[in-house]
């Protein structure tokens, strides 16, 4: 095509032509990029106006609550989960690890968020408005709750063990929550007579709480008074040898069995150790009442066991549904800390002795 170009003058008019188009992709080129910024910044937009709507959403400080949407009864009941051992096969009282995982899940899904036994003891609840607190406790320090591996000479906590899949799930999902209460007994909790010192420091460490299951998990009916303070007391004073200012604040019954006196079982000291046990725990059958109910007794807290075999309709799926379909009972909070709101047919149920500095709120 060019050999045809015959003049200077043709060759520029090409020149000019091809540098047209060339101009013209050019422009094109532009365009689109700026209108494909414009794409993303449109999108943004959105994105922000999505972040902004979840700020709206309820539980953020400053919030108007609508109490009456979202159900708020900070006199409803909650659930103390029982569990034993976490391991292989799935047994009355053993939750293989997929099934503490789906345990997890499961509420989580259902709005459920984690405190401590001792923030129950407290009354202090800081979950989101429209969600509801449940405690774990895990009895007898079986070795499937807190485990560690050698590996390559190099230790590990098993990731099966409970602690970890609790740490693993709330790595996942942090507004859960991390909290469980570990009653465990001696001489070896957990199992690995090397590991005790390194495992109940870890836990502390991360805000999980040691609780009291007698020293050689005695059966409290059956024992003397001076023998239950024995036990009682003991666990106390090795706890501390291990966890030195460590507070002890409550027991879980061995075999859920308790005496008819329960003054010495509740507070007590045994050769220059004393124990104090705010709450005790039972092993069945049903949630608790709200800490701030008529009804709620520090000393007889009920359990829910989180197994699906021999529950007899009262383990943990059961009253899942059952909470569920009846919303009324089970506690929702407004996501204050500081106020206790209720609905204003239940107000007379409140133990105002329990409030402390908190506010009522009857709505
Ligand atoms: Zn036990």
């Amino acid at each position: 095509m060019f050999k045809k170009i015959r003049s200077w003058r043709q060759k520029q008019r090409i020149q000019a032509v091809l540098l047209s188009v060339v101009l013209l992709l050019v422009i094109t080129l532009m365009i689109s990029c700026s209108y494909e910024g414009n794409t993303v910044e449109t999108d943004e937009g959105a994105n922000e106006n999505r972040g902004n709507e979840d700020q709206d959403t309820p539980g953020n400080p400053g919030e108007e609550i609508d109490y009456q949407a979202l159900g708020v009864n900070e006199m409803g009941q909650i659930m103390i989960l029982m569990y034993h051992e976490i391991g292989e096969p799935e047994d009355t009282w053993c939750r293989t690890p997929a099934n503490f995982r789906k345990d997890l899940e499961t509420l989580y899904a259902a709005g459920y968020r984690l405190i401590s036994m001792n923030e129950l003891l407290d009354g202090h609840i800081d979950i989101p408005a429209g969600c509801s607190p449940v405690v774990l406790t895990f009895d007898d320090g079986k070795a499937g709750q807190f485990r560690y591996l050698e590996q390559k000479g190099a230790q590990v906590i098993d990731p099966d063990c409970a602690v970890s899949i609790l740490e693993e799930f709330y790595a996942a999902h942090p507004d859960f929550g991390l909290a469980a209460t570990f009653y465990i007994f001696y001489e070896t909790p957990f199992g690995q007579n090397e590991y005790v010192q390194q495992k109940l420091s870890y836990l502390i460490e991360k805000g999980f709480e040691i609780g009291n299951h007698c020293y050689t998990h005695g059966n409290l009916r059956r024992l003397s008074p001076d023998q239950a303070r024995r036990e009682l007391a003991l666990h106390v004073k090795r706890t501390q040898e291990y966890l030195p200012g460590y507070t002890v604040r409550s027991l879980a019954l061995p075999f859920g069995e308790y005496p008819e006196k329960m003054s010495y079982i509740l507070e007590g000291s045994f050769e220059g150790t004393t124990y104090c046990n705010e709450g005790v725990l039972l092993v069945g059958a049903n949630p608790a009442p709200s800490p701030f109910s008529l009804n709620f007794n520090p000393a007889a807290l009920p359990r829910v066991r989180a197994s699906e075999m021999e529950t007899g309709g009262m383990g943990l799926y059961d009253w899942l549904e059952r909470l569920c379909e009846e919303h009324a009972k089970c506690y929702i909070s407004d996501g204050d800390p500081g106020t206790v709101v209720v609905p204003e047919e239940l107000v007379d149920q409140v133990d105002r002795s329990r409030l402390g500095d908190k506010t009522l709120l009857p709505y």
